[in-house]
């Protein structure tokens, strides 16, 4: 889009915009691979498109001070964060911080592990380390932003407990935006730091939440319930597992022994049944995919201690040794049972009726065999105890005069070749 028709960009830069519906949301980066960044540019149920644009009645003009979004650089684009912890940027601003915090205040000698802007971009009457030439840290400007920020949000694993970066044999002190900020921190508007984990998170579950909490801002719906952990409760109260495409696998007692399997993954290292995440439900990116839909196993990366608790990948958690060895007995005879219903299932009832099988790709197979019949009457005595069984009631009806039109009609197509590579049999051959 062009600059000139491109109004976020004139707020971004501080021309044009007003206080009046517009909130101001910074981006910034610690210990990250952009991965998030990723996610949510691909999130489309709020788009983030949709939301500079600003075609989303309820919300708020968003401008989003991002650097996969910017068109400026350098100072242009570091003006609106000065002006924010300044607090002249004439609007609200929240903060979303993706990747962990390096503990690089601390470690000030070890050496700087995440920047932001030059020493020149520092706010007017704020002390700095840094020469004006000099990189800035990221965290130098987490802890200037976080008083003043309406809301302050982290994404991704890294950014709320930690995630890779703080894994054993954290050299860079790394640890997540709550860890650094503390539990005592309240954003401007009182909140403490609201987390949306995920490695990589789904983008929509980042948008969602922003979405929500804009409305609250502009004071037109409540604040979203968050969890203990400042997660959005509606997000990730489930675990993987029970709404997993494999948990009906997992119920018959039926596992993967290698990847590619499709059965249920518990066996080679699926932690989805104690794992808090919502992407089999929502998909990864535009309702498509997310693990177990893409045959993956859980790794646990919404969680705190992700990845170091739910090490070593890929091996059967040791809670699955009880729970999966009672699946497999209790399933393995309900799997038996469920097998019977559905012989019966696929059948039409006018093949009962006549004894014949009129599909052609099954050649006249799936005549049912005595058992089958005791067990279908057995089972209907059951189904339609105290309730009408309509098939029973009506079972003098006549039958379809159209039946078998062709043979009826004196076409012979007993000689045809069928795609399947046989000659289709007459009736008397079946
Ligand atoms: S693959 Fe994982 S989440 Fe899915 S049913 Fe099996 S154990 Fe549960
Ligand atoms: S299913 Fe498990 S591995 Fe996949 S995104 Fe959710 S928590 Fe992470």
């Amino acid at each position: 889009m062009a600059r000139e028709t491109a109004p976020w960009l004139e707020s971004a830069s501080g021309r044009g915009g007003s206080a009046e519906g517009v909130v101001h949301v910074f981006w910034l980066a610690g210990m990250s691979c952009d991965g998030c960044s990723v996610s949510v540019l691909g999130a489309s149920n709020p788009s983030v498109e949709a939301m500079v644009v600003g075609t989303i009645p309820v919300l708020p003009h968003v401008v989003f001070h991002h650097p996969m979004l910017a068109e400026e650089a350098g100072s242009d684009f570091m003006g609106p964060f000065r002006e924010a912890v300044e607090g002249t940027l004439g609007a609200p601003y929240m903060m979303v911080v993706e990747g962990s915090i390096p503990d690089d205040q601390t470690l000030e000698r070890a050496g700087q592990f995440s920047g932001l802007g030059v020493g020149a971009d520092w706010p007017r009457g704020s002390s700095s380390s840094r020469g004006p030439e000099q990189p800035l840290r990221a965290s130098d400007w987490i802890w200037a932003l976080a008083p003043g920020a309406a809301v302050t949000i982290a994404i991704g694993t890294c950014a709320t407990w930690g995630g890779i970066p703080a894994a054993a044999g954290n050299i860079t002190g790394s640890m997540g935006l709550m860890d650094y900020l503390g539990a005592d921190y309240r954003s401007a508007r009182g909140l403490p730091v609201v987390n949306v984990p995920g490695c990589a998170p789904v983008g929509d579950n980042f948008t969602e939440t922003l979405a929500q909490l804009l409305q609250y801002l502009e004071g037109i719906a409540p604040l979203p319930d968050f969890d203990d952990l400042g997660r959005p409760a509606w997000m990730f109260e489930e675990t993987v597992h029970r709404h997993c495409p494999k948990a009906g696998y997992y119920e018959e007692g039926v596992f993967s022994e290698e990847p590619g399997d499709d059965q249920c993954l518990v066996e080679i290292g699926c932690w989805g049944p104690v794992v808090q995440c919502n992407i089999v439900e929502r998909g990864a990116i535009n309702h498509m995919g997310g693990c177990m839909v893409a045959g993956g196993a859980c790794i646990g990366c919404t969680m705190p201690g992700f990845p170091d608790k739910y090490s070593p990948f890929y091996k059967a958690p040791p809670g699955s040794a009880f729970s999966g060895s009672v699946s497999k007995v209790y399933g393995g005879g309900i799997r038996r049972l469920r097998r019977m219903s559905m012989k019966t299932g696929n059948r039409e009832p006018l093949w009962d009726q006549t004894d014949v099988v009129t599909s052609g790709w099954g050649r006249g197979k799936g005549k049912r065999d005595p058992v089958d019949k005791v067990n279908a009457f057995f089972y209907k005595k059951l189904q339609y105890r105290g309730s009408v069984n309509h098939g029973k009631r009506y079972h003098k009806q006549p039958l379809p005069g159209s039946l078998d039109v062709l043979t009826k009609n004196g076409i012979d197509h007993t000689q045809s070749v069928d795609v399947l590579g046989e000659r289709i049999k007459s009736r008397e051959e079946i």
